[in-house]
């Protein structure tokens, strides 16, 4: 059984695709050197970084992006460290008794008591500080220079105002700084476990993937150069890391999930209306036209049409719905919920009903098609004890669809039709736009190279993100069970 020591490197919506077609070297080094392929969650809905901490999926762990509110009928979205429900990694490293340290893992704030340290990631809708981000809070005291200038995570929110260079600056510091500290901190303390998380692909990409593949990439040629300066920075980290920690440490790269063009949005209400199994209020076409426009206006006429009081307001999410006479509904995430008695204010579907109607429901979506070409609308449409088996499966969607990468299911049923094209964001040198171009995709990415992992020479099968954790283990040699797909992986 292996036992060496092991570092994992995370890059929050890494895709094998982005990386082949902005030419990565580091995954080139890889393939020669280790192994690289796909990996993906069990639906799009789980928090990834938590499945790939805890070996479970989110009916076990508890992350869902989504999670309907269910006095309200809204969605909540938010996760810490302390919101795990299946153990995490960490704490069995740390009962084995081995010594640990991360950095800036997302969905790990506030830090926690290992043998180590434990620096959070912001994110799981939490932007601590730095001080608040560390445990042993001694730790930080006896490395005060090494963190000097350390960047803890580059949210939206905090540069919504700002140029988008200074966000891509921000995050070229901030990788820089990020993979001195990554060596700095296994050179002087050796932890059998060292795992960091940079977030900038996940960043950039939502923001400007218009800019970087789509059809805005030669219209704004100098923001294209300047964000692909961030990815030139990032494979010159990871080389580095490669070149100096593989030979002595497995050496695993992961990512949470992919990456897509955001083309189309699903309103999956609108369509259940449609299906009758939903019942939306009817608007005038008039008012349907105009909400449709002031999505479409540009910021500075909305700012106008704000100035002026005008009759058109933002109409928010589900607002419109009528519950009392809707079987079924749908709030961001793929999938869909059924409007069950005594789970919601309004709840129509009784219990004896359920089953038949859920598979009423599916039967429905199953036969849908793309009114932009005909094809089947959905890839997959089950029932979600098809994917999920733990105590929390009741959190998920009652229905699981799948449909391509590019299309966002939105919750925003003043949308004029099934399938909508996405808003075109404005791209300018002083502000971030304000819509997104890019979104999460369904397969992430893994790669690994060290002492203890094969050469394959190329790329490999679909690798499931509930078998990391087992590998992690297993290669530290505390673990001797199944790893699923990465069984095959260890040299
Ligand atoms: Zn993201």
């Amino acid at each position: 059984m292996p036992n060496k020591k092991v570092l994992i490197i995370g890059i929050d919506g890494g895709d094998i695709n982005v990386f082949d077609r902005i030419g990565m070297g580091f995954l080139q080094k890889l393939r020669v050197s280790g192994i690289a392929g796909p990996i993906r969650n069990a639906t799009s809905d789980d928090r990834g970084w938590a499945t790939l901490l805890t070996g479970t999926d989110a009916s076990w762990h508890g992350g869902f992006y989504w999670i309907p509110d269910r006095a309200q009928y809204a969605v909540s979205d938010s996760f810490t460290s302390q919101d795990y429900k299946s153990e995490p990694l960490w704490r069995t490293l740390s009962n084995a008794g081995l010594t640990q340290g991360y950095l800036g893992v997302p969905t790990t704030f506030p830090p926690q008591d290992i043998k180590g340290f434990f620096v959070s990631g912001g994110g799981g809708g939490k932007f601590p500080d730095l001080r608040d981000s560390v445990y042993p809070q001694s730790f930080l005291e006896e490395n005060r220079e090494m963190f000097e200038d350390y960047i803890l995570d580059c949210r939206y929110r905090t540069y919504h105002d700002s140029a988008p260079s200074r966000l891509v600056n921000d995050l070229i510091s901030a990788t820089k700084k990020r993979t001195e500290v990554i060596s700095g901190l296994i050179t002087k303390y050796n932890p059998d476990l060292l795992m960091s998380v940079f977030v900038g692909p996940d960043r950039l990409q939502h923001y400007f993937w218009r800019i970087i593949f789509g059809k805005e990439s030669e219209r704004y040629k100098d923001l294209r150069n300047v964000i692909i300066e961030y990815y030139a920075a990032l494979d010159r980290a990871l080389c580095r890391l490669i070149d100096r920690f593989a030979g002595e440490r497995n050496v695993l790269f992961v990512s949470d999930h992919g990456f897509s063009e955001y083309t189309h949005d699903l309103n999956m209400n609108l369509l259940l209306h449609d299906l009758g199994f939903a019942k939306i209020r009817r608007k005038t076409p008039l008012s349907a036209a105009a909400s449709f426009l002031r999505k479409r206006l540009s910021r500075r006429v909305k700012h106008w049409i704000k100035s002026k009081n005008s009759v058109i307001r933002p109409r928010p999410g589900l607002k419109g719905i009528e519950w009392g006479s809707t079987q079924a509904f749908s709030n961001m995430a793929r999938g869909v919920w059924l409007n069950t008695e005594g789970d919601y204010p309004s709840g129509v579907v009784k219990s004896h009903e359920y089953i038949q109607m859920r598979e009423k429901i599916m039967a429905a979506l199953t036969g849908c098609r793309n009114p932009l070409d005909g094809t089947p609308l959905f890839t997959r449409v089950i029932n979600r004890e098809e994917v999920y088996s733990g105590p929390l499966t009741g959190l998920a969607p009652d229905i699981l669809i799948e449909t391509r990468d590019c299309y966002k299911v939105t919750n925003d049923i003043s949308l004029p039709g099934i399938l909508t094209t996405a808003p075109a964001p404005e791209f300018g040198t002083s502000r971030l736009p304000a819509a997104m171009s890019g979104i999460h995709g369904a397969y992430g990415f893994f790669s690994a190279a060290g002492p203890d992992i094969k050469n394959s020479g190329g790329e490999n099968a679909v690798y499931s993100a509930i078998s990391f954790a087992p590998l992690v283990k297993k290669l530290l040699g505390i673990f001797d069970g199944d790893a699923g797909e990465f069984n095959g992986i260890i040299s």
